[in-house]
């Protein structure tokens, strides 16, 4: 009943006022994991996890909020690959990541529970602010980026993602996205762009802002005009926020996907240089665990093919079955930024042709705060779209992680929580059609 009123007085434009008054439900609905189900994978390899088993969708309690913490109304979410890893308890369950969290303050202890509520997305609007939020009221219509840091501690200071006690909300905390509320440290909130649906902005943060990290910032490959860069999974979360960087910032993307579909996507994008793996076959690995060389020698030659020189940077992420390609056909003085190794994490490469040719890697991880508000402005003034392709409801969360666990999506998947329906949330329809529903809708299906 009082979730009903909350979401009302969101589709009525309500005032700060009218949402303070607003009576918080004691429980609400979320998408979460069990403590007690960590185990019920065990023996099964990694495509054998069902993530429809382990993600349950029902009622929890609602917490209380710390004082530099908003309590928020989620309209919308999102499925991050890391849905994915918390699911099948891979690399490593969450939960530990709880019990640790827990032992830092009396207000960290709350974390420490044997359900986690998962996601690390979110649009909506703010509920109730602690006594210490400064910048944010009731009413406020925001999404998240996922870094959550105690800035009390020397080390988050400089950069936050060098900070011991930097985690990834929703994934290494409780309290998450997937759900009808999340609790998030004040200093997580952006403004929620305007011309977006509360769907489409929901599907940005995370990837959009590891992206930007990755190639835009001083802290990643610092990507100059004309560089060509080489984007493995050109079509996936990262990928489709990688390519409009390279396109924005005069580079040449070199984009690799698995199907004639996924590459008119990536043309749709100004993507012209483009690599079907699938087709191409590549060996990287033979059958006895070595790694094949003139496979690396047949991927640079098909780069070279289409832009005529090897790549600056790379941008690596599938791990274990591309890093030796990615670190061999990278440019002399190039650079290999990596942020994730889906595919595997122990990885090989020829360190002879590392530093004879004098080239660099880049381990990189989310965002901090400036560069998700960067990256969340780039949004916001039209020069960067969300790749949302499909739309499922809260109820359906195991289902559509599913989907992006077995590479079966492009893009972003989004997730109703309190929105009744796909297409609302538009405060601002005039930026909206300047842009043009096209370049909104790349992604989306059927
Ligand atoms: P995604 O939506 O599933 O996209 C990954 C893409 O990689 C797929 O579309 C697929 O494209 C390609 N791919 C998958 N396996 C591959 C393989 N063996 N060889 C070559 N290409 C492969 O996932 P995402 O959201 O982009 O995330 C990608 C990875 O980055 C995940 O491991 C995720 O956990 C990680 N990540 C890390 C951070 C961080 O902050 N450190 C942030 C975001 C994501 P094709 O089949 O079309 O080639």
């Amino acid at each position: 009943m009082s979730m009903d009123k909350i979401r009302e007085a969101i589709l009525n434009g309500a005032s700060s006022e009218v949402f303070s008054s607003l009576e918080i439900p004691k429980t609400y609905r979320a998408a979460h994991i069990k403590a007690n189900e960590q185990e019920m994978f065990k023996g099964l390899s990694s495509n054998e996890k069902d993530p429809r088993k382990s993600i349950h969708v029902g009622e929890v309690p609602t917490p209380e909020i710390a004082p530099d913490e908003v309590l928020m109304a989620v309209m919308a979410s999102s499925i991050n690959f890391n849905t994915v890893w918390s699911s099948i308890f891979e690399p490593v369950s969450s939960f530990g990541a709880l019990t640790r969290l827990a032992k830092e303050s009396e207000w960290a202890k709350r974390h420490d529970l044997d359900y986690q509520v998962i996601g690390s997305d979110a649009s909506g609007v703010v509920l109730r602010v602690g006594s210490a939020v400064r910048n944010w009221k009731p009413g406020d219509r925001v999404t998240v980026h996922c870094n959550h840091v105690d800035d009390q501690d020397q080390s988050a200071h400089d950069d936050a993602m060098l900070a011991g006690n930097q985690r990834i909300w929703g994934y290494e905390t409780n309290f998450g996205g997937l759900a009808d509320l999340a609790v998030v440290r004040a200093n997580q909130l952006m403004p929620k762009p305007e011309h977006l649906t509360w769907e489409e902005a929901a599907v940005n943060a995370l990837c959009n802002s590891t992206s930007y990290r990755m190639l835009v910032s001083k802290n990643g490959a610092r990507m100059k005009q004309g560089d060509v860069v080489l984007i493995w999974g050109a079509t996936g979360g990262i990928g489709a926020y990688a390519v409009q960087y390279v396109v924005n910032g005069g580079g040449i993307p070199v984009g690799v996907v698995s199907s004639p579909d996924k590459a008119d996507i990536l043309r749709k994008l100004g993507c012209e240089a483009i690599i079907d793996r699938k087709a191409a076959n590549y060996q990287f690995w033979n059958d006895n665990g070595t790694q094949n060389e003139s496979e690396w020698r047949r991927l640079g030659k098909d780069i070279r093919g289409l832009v005529g020189e090897d790549p600056d940077i790379v941008f690596e992420h599938p791990g274990r079955s591309t890093f030796g390609a990615s670190m061999y056909v990278v440019k002399r003085g190039g650079t290999v930024v990596t942020c994730a190794a889906t595919s595997g994490f122990m990885l090989e490469f020829d360190n002879r042709h590392f530093w004879m040719r004098l080239k660099r890697l880049i381990g990189s991880h989310f965002a901090n705060y400036r560069e998700a508000w960067e990256a969340n402005r780039l949004i916001a003034k039209g020069m960067i779209h969300p790749v949302l392709s499909q739309v499922f409801d809260l109820a359906n969360v195991g289902e559509a992680t599913y989907q992006v666990h077995h590479n079966m999506h492009e893009g972003k998947i989004g997730v109703l929580c309190l929105a009744p329906s796909e297409g609302l949330g538009i405060d601002d329809p005039e930026t909206r059609a300047r842009i043009g529903e096209d370049k909104l809708t790349v992604f989306r299906r059927g």
